[in-house]
């Protein structure tokens, strides 16, 4: 072996020690969150800094409910045409075939073997130079897309076997966000539960108290839900509640969390929001509510919602359950008014 051979030898084992180094720093960056959108795109920039290319993409499913995978909004490179849909069918041949074999794709491979692209057709305006699929315990949770490498040609074999290591750490992260996405939300209504809501509120009054930014609560409890149920039926209840917690998640901000509390109570947690704010966010909810009509079984029926708002104040509210129950006889005050209101705590 001469001293050229072994200076090249040296020069490949550092790389690889670097690689792995790399990819040990990947794993602790995407397992530091459990947050599905905060990840999906850390896994993105992880791949454009790790990876030369000027073209990257992501496919995800929106969430854990959805049948299909969309391209996230974060894209780098790549032309898309907004009168086009991207999103691919989670049962399209090619991802079943994703799911049983670990390597990447280039579309001529694709169409190779499945003479079309296999359900990947939304694929070929975007032109992607390699497709790598992201795969846990043998299901596909997403796709990542590369343009072309910057330095060179095409992609080396070690750099596809890379990739499908970061692929891995990528996938493996992505189902333990599902999962936690899973046990932290209530099915029927798609809103979260009552104690991931009680985690966030603790961290967020813990962030409200250190930044002074102003934190509000809103709790929530159908009017006389009892008596609906017993004249439309449970069935019928359901479909309300689905329909009420739908209106609620459409009228809060991403950075809000809306949770069904209980039975037919729903509560929001309202960051950089005072009791003003909340209580207008309350009214619109409460009227919105109010002129809902659900038709069931040809018929025509309506619900009203009564709300508390509280404001959070850290010298008093020294737990989360402080200001729940502030929130909670804010309620009461609404239900003692007359019901169809709105009550701020003091
Ligand atoms: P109020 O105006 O005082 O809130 O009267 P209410 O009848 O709504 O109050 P109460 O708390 O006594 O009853 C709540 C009812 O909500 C009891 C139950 O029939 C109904 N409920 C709770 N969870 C569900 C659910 O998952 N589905 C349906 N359909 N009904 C539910
Ligand atoms: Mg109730
Ligand atoms: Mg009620």
């Amino acid at each position: 072996m001469t001293n050229n051979d072994i200076e090249k030898l040296k020069d490949g084992y550092e790389k690889q020690i670097f690689d792995l180094r790399q990819l040990f720093e990947i794993s602790k960056s995407l397992n530091s969150t459990l947050d599905y959108g905060i990840l999906i795109e850390s896994i993105l920039y992880t791949i454009m800094g790790q990876m030369k290319v000027q073209k990257a993409a992501l496919y995800a499913k929106k969430g854990i409910d959805s049948t299909c995978f969309n391209l996230h909004r974060n894209y780098k490179g790549f032309e898309i045409r907004h009168d086009l849909d991207y999103s691919i069918a989670e049962n399209a041949p090619a991802m079943r075939t994703f799911a049983r074999e670990s390597r990447c794709w280039t579309l001529g491979e694709l169409s190779e073997r499945f003479g079309d692209l296999g359900g990947l057709e939304p694929l070929e305006p975007m032109a992607p130079c390699l497709i790598v699929p992201l795969k846990a315990k043998g299901v596909v949770n997403g796709l990542i897309l590369l343009g072309e490498p910057i330095v060179s040609e095409d992609f080396t074999e070690y750099e596809k076997e890379y990739l499908l290591n970061i692929a891995i750490l990528a996938s493996i992260a992505i189902n333990n966000a599902f999962l936690f996405e899973m046990t932290t939300t209530d099915m029927m209504t798609k809103l979260r539960m009552k104690h991931y809501f009680y985690t966030v509120l603790i961290d967020k009054m813990e962030e409200s108290a250190f930044s002074e930014k102003p934190l509000s609560v809103i709790m929530s409890d159908i009017d006389h839900f009892k008596k609906f149920n017993d004249t439309y039926g449970h069935s019928c209840g359901d479909e309300v509640l689905k329909r009420v917690a739908k209106l609620i998640q459409n009228q809060t901000r991403s950075v809000d969390v809306a949770a069904r509390y209980g039975g037919e109570e729903f509560c929001m947690l309202l960051p950089d929001t005072d009791a003003l704010g909340a209580a207008n966010i309350a009214e619109r909810i409460r009227s919105g509510i109010e002129e809902l009509s659900f038709e069931y079984d040809g018929q025509t029926m309506s619900v009203t919602l009564s709300l508390g708002v509280a404001q959070y104040d850290q010298t008093r509210d020294l737990s989360g359950k402080s200001i729940i129950d502030r929130a909670d006889k804010a309620l009461y005050e609404a239900k003692q008014g007359g019901r169809n209101k709105v009550a701020v705590a003091r």
